[in-house]
This record gives structure tokens, sequence and C-alpha cells, in this order.
């Protein structure tokens, strides 16, 4: 099956659920066992069946197989968060003593997490920008056991050269992880780059609709991601709900066709920032202007639906704009129908001491937009009152 048919269709078949079109929501706990026998040989793994939902659900199944071919690897699993997927494959990567070198930015609560295994059990990490061999070269420690990275990276869409890091990485056994929720498979597919494992929020794009929290991991190798399910998943316990599964089963249908009018109307949105006077800078990995725009080209098939731009002014600017905004929602995440803006300095990033934050090159004026997929001239207006808005404030105060 090509992608697009995969998004209707892996992993489904009728006539393994009562000739049911779509999934079935297997909404239990448990599986009953129809002898002792049975009941053992299931445990022992010698017949396949369900025991219990945190060892594995036939609708989280479903979900699983669908990810595992989107994203082209061994073997998938479903979480309650895309967190719960963060922790788990980095809980299974390292033990005390090793380190972890990462992209130089990071979404908030994964750079929380690693505070806790610094602190907790001496798991080092650092980040670098990892632009060229010799740099990646030189962050590389002994004890290094995991590379970790995101691109693009939020909210400053700096983009990290995939297929660069998972060469260096692969020829020192160093194992890569891409969290690939800016995203989604249907643009860009980190293992067929060399990573080892891809992990997503489903929060955000798979499924879409603004109504779930979870993630999902896909590892190359389907006897480790097996390992995975039976050790790190069954006992720390982050699983997904079969409900929530089959609502990402449902926003996955149509993945393509919202990526597509993402992608569209960010680049109608990205042509019209630049006629904004007020608008100093503006991050869109496939804009020309873009300082990487060629990696970007290369590993992605097109530019996402995320834009940030700066607004002249600082916190005070950014947050009036915000306020004058009717029909863009103020709201963090992403990926959503509805079109949303947040004001990192304040928001996702607030945590980050100012000086680090503007090191990473996050601008108290910075705002970063999740495009929806409303009529973009609806949101333009809605746009055009905020900038008037600012300007025209910030002139009558001189
Ligand atoms: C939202 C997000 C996460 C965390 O996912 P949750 O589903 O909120 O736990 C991780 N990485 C990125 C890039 C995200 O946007």
């Amino acid at each position: 099956m090509r992608k697009d048919t995969r998004l209707i269709h892996e992993g489904m078949d009728p006539a393994n659920h009562q000739d049911s079109l779509t999934v079935p929501l297997y909404q239990t706990s448990t599986f009953t066992f129809h002898s002792a026998e049975q009941g053992q040989r299931r445990f022992a793994g010698e017949e396949a069946g369900g025991i219990y939902s945190r060892l594995g659900n036939p609708t989280v199944d479903v979900l699983e197989k669908r990810m595992m071919a989107l994203e082209q690897g061994g073997g998938a699993l479903a979480f309650g968060s895309g967190m719960a997927a963060v922790s788990t494959i980095l809980v299974h990567l390292t033990k005390t003593g090793d380190h972890i070198l990462c992209s130089k930015g990071l979404y908030g609560c994964t750079f929380g997490l690693l505070g806790i295994f610094e602190t907790k059990y001496a798991i080092t990490h650092s980040l670098s920008a990892l632009a060229s061999r010799e740099q990646i070269e030189a962050a590389i420690q002994e004890n290094t056991t995991v590379i970790y990275v995101e691109s693009p990276i939020n909210p400053t869409m700096e983009i990290v050269d995939l297929g660069l890091v998972c060469e260096v990485a692969n020829e020192r056994g160093i194992r890569v992880v891409v969290d690939n929720t800016f995203c989604s498979p249907y643009l860009q597919q980190p293992l067929e780059l060399g990573a080892d494992f891809v992990l997503h929020s489903a929060t955000k794009y798979l499924n879409g609709h603004g109504d779930v929290i979870a993630g999902i991991l896909v590892g190359k190798d389907a006897d480790e991601m097996q390992q995975i399910r039976m050790s790190v998943q069954k006992d720390y316990g982050g699983i997904i709900s079969p409900f929530d599964a089959w609502l990402i089963l449902r926003g996955l249908k149509t993945l393509h066709v919202r990526m597509d009018r993402h992608v569209k109307n960010a680049e109608k949105l990205l042509a019209y920032l630049k006629t904004e006077p007020s608008v100093t800078k503006i991050f869109y990995p496939f804009d020309d202007a873009h300082p990487q725009v060629e990696i970007a080209r290369k590993q992605m098939t097109a530019g996402g639906g995320l834009i940030s731009f700066v607004v002249e002014g600082g916190t005070e600017s950014a947050q009036r704009f915000l306020n004058q905004l009717q029909l863009i929602h103020v709201a963090v995440s992403l990926g959503d129908a509805e079109t949303l803006i947040q004001h990192p300095a304040t928001m996702t990033h607030s945590v980050v001491p100012e000086n680090d934050r503007i090191a990473m090159g996050i601008d108290n004026g910075m705002l970063r937009l999740s495009v929806g997929l409303e009529d973009m001239d609806d949101i333009i207006e809605d746009l055009q009152k905020a900038f008037q808005a600012i300007t025209k404030e910030g002139t009558s105060q001189f």
C-alpha cells in the first residue's frame, strides 16, 4: 500500500472485527481466558491474544501497526502522552553514568525530564547545534549513548541535518532518537534517514482535532520494541486508553489532507506576514530566507504548519497583539483545525532563564502560530486588526 492508503487501511482487517468497517473500540481493562491452560499459554507468550490492556488492546494494536507502517519501523508503541513516549525511550536507552547529547532546543518538558535524570540518576546531557560533522564529533563524549534531536526546533524553526547526525552516531554505535511531532510522518521520516527511534506527541498533528493527549514511539528493531513493551512500558505504565487510540485512528485517516492544507495555509500566512512592517523576523523552514532552507528541503517534503515571527516592542507589544485577536485562539499546543497562537517567552519557554532564552533565539517579541484549517482570509483579517492596534497604540505613546 502507498502512504495515503496506509493512513486509512493499515492494520485493520474487518474480518477480524465482526466485519466492522471502522476499528471497534475495545473499552476493556482485561481479557478472559477460556481455560487455566490458555491463561498459562498467553502469559508464556505461546499463544496470541489479550491478557490485560496495559500489555495490549486490539484498538491500540491497530494504531500501533498503522504508525509502524507510516514511519517504516519494525515496531510501535502507543502512550498516554508524548512525554510518556519520551520518558520510556530514554529510560530504556540509558543507565547511571551515561550522557545524552541533545539538539540546541528541546520541548520544555523533555528538558525538565533530563533535569530529573541528572539529579536523580547521574545521567548527564548537553545541548549542541549539531551543525557540522566536526561539531557533532566534538560534542560527543566518551559516555554518550544517545543523541536526542528535534527538527525543526520549537519555536525558532532551526533545522538539524538528521542524515548527518545519524551517520556520525551510527559509526559509533550511539542510538538516535528523533522527536518528529512538528512534521508527522507525512512530512519527514527520520528512520529512513538513519535514526533508531522516532517519537510523536500524537496530541498534535496525528490526532489533529485537539481532543486527546497521547504519544507514539516507533523503532527500527521489532524485537527491541517488544522488549520495551514488556519492560519499561509495562512497568512504568504510561499506556494509552483505547478510546484515545480510537480517536487518533480517526484523525489519522485525514492526516494527508489536513497536512496539505496546513502547509498551503502556512505559505499564505508567510507571504502576508512578510508585508507587515512591524514584523521584524519570520521563521519558517521552507522560507527562502531561512538560513538552513537547503537542509529543510532535503529532509522534509514541505515546510509544515508552524510559523514563528517577532513583533517590535518585546513582551508588552506581543501581549497587546494577542489581546486584540478575536478568531485566533491564544493557546499552546499545535496541529489542530483551529489556528492557535502563543507567546513562548511567557508561556512554553517561560521556565528558561531570559539570557538562555535569548541565546536560543527566542526574542521577547516572538509569537508562534500554529496555522489551522480555516479560510486564511479570515485569519489574515484578524491578524491585520491586531497589527493595526499595536502600531496605533505604539505611536500614541510617543
Ligand atoms: C507537545 C509536545 C511534546 C509533549 O507531548 P504531550 O503529548 O504533550 O505529552 C513533545 N515534543 C513536542 C515537540 C511537542 O510539541
